[in-house]
């Protein structure tokens, strides 16, 4: 069984979110919009899963909108938003974030070279087009790098000098490292993916707080209060919501554990790959996440001899994995072309032990070897 270092790109559903899921799926057959009786159970049961994330997140249950996934929630706020005027996200964005961003003719907000956004530079960005945003969007953890976005004080920003935008955060990557409930709070608009915090995969949550604000990508029937037609998977749902209630019940404790193994791999990599540089180190990172870059390899390269040596890691997002094309993350921090090609990203979970870490660690350091003597 390979050593699973892939923890950002998915993660198994837990035991917990497996079990509920049977269970749903064989005690509430019916579609939740009929009109008899096992119809109002399967309904009672999506309004009870509504309420308890709802509760997780800070918001209140009528917020939270039941989606496919975070590609699909990010878009319904992006697109949804972009009739009412400008829209903005960060230049490290996931592609479900930037790919609607530009084709509504939106703008990108500059990062600094280790990943953060300089609030300096991010005030002068909002007083620019102050009248003209509707939108901005910036998440809390980034999905490549794992540097962290304090998305409480960039909301208040977005608030205090763009007053008519809506503030977007997608939280996918933060679920297992922080509590939600503030982030929750802060944010109109809050992107969440399953699959990423040991749910099902194909199923998603969009907080939206102000109704009305977003058009709807897809026209249908009424489910989900006319923003996201099409029959829930009250199954999925049902697993989600308890998978989001144990990472987050965990968290405090999931998040010292991942900092000691981030920790032992990242003085390990300097130990035995001296050349070795950690993206967005210096500024505040999710523990989650170790970012590489390697001068003299390319992440291809890498990412075969790590497999040969039974290490399943990534080169950055899962969607950008086996192309040649450097990441855009990479890039808006200023990397050079070449040297963006030799990322690597390394992400955990509480599944992962400290003896998988240390033997990444020598597995990289040998496949770097091999590569750029
Ligand atoms: N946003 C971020 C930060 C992600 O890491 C991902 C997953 O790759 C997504 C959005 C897309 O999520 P999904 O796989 O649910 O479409």
């Amino acid at each position: 069984m390979a050593i699973y270092l892939d923890s950002a790109a998915t993660t198994p559903m837990t035991a917990a979110a497996k079990a509920e899921y049977m269970q749903v799926a064989e005690a509430y057959p019916a579609n939740p919009q009929g009109s008899y009786r096992a119809a109002r159970s399967a309904m009672a049961k999506l309004d009870e899963c509504r309420e308890r994330c709802a509760a997780v997140l800070g918001c209140e249950p009528a917020a939270v909108y039941f989606t496919s996934g975070a590609t699909e929630s990010d878009n319904m706020a992006v697109t949804g938003r972009a009739h009412a005027g400008l829209v903005a996200a960060s230049a490290v964005e996931h592609k479900a974030v930037v790919a609607p961003v530009l084709a509504a003719g939106g703008d990108l907000v500059p990062v600094e070279g280790d990943g953060s956004i300089d609030r300096d530079r991010f005030r002068a960005f909002l007083k620019e087009r102050s009248s003209a945003l509707a939108l901005v969007s910036l998440m809390a953890v980034n999905n490549e790098t794992g540097v962290s976005y304090p998305v409480e004080i960039l909301a208040g920003m977005v608030r205090k000098h763009a007053p008519g935008a809506l503030f977007h955060t997608d939280a996918v990557q933060a679920v297992v490292v922080q509590p939600l409930a503030s982030l929750g709070r802060a944010a109109d608009l809050v992107s969440l993916s399953a699959h990423k915090f040991g749910g099902p995969k194909g199923c998603g949550i969009l907080v939206a707080k102000e109704r009305g604000a977003l058009k709807p990508l897809i026209l249908g029937g009424s489910q989900e209060r006319d923003l996201r037609p099409g029959t829930q998977d009250l199954a999925a749902i049902a697993a989600m919501t308890v998978a989001l209630e144990g990472a987050q019940a965990g968290v405090e404790a999931s998040t010292a554990y991942l900092s000691g193994l981030q920790q032992r791999f990242e003085a390990l990599v300097a130990e035995l790959v001296p050349a070795a540089i950690v993206s967005g180190a210096g500024t505040l990172r999710s523990p989650s996440i170790t970012h590489l870059l390697l001068p003299g390899a390319t992440s291809e390269e890498l990412l075969f001899l790590l497999d040969e040596a039974g290490i399943a890691a990534a080169a950055g997002s899962a969607c950008a994995s086996g192309a040649l094309e450097p990441s855009h993350v990479v890039l808006a921090m200023g990397v050079p072309a070449p040297l963006a090609k030799s990322s690597l990203r390394f992400s955990y979970s509480t599944s992962t032990s400290l003896s998988d870490i240390e033997l990444a660690a020598k597995a990289l350091a040998e496949a770097y070897r091999r590569l750029a003597p």
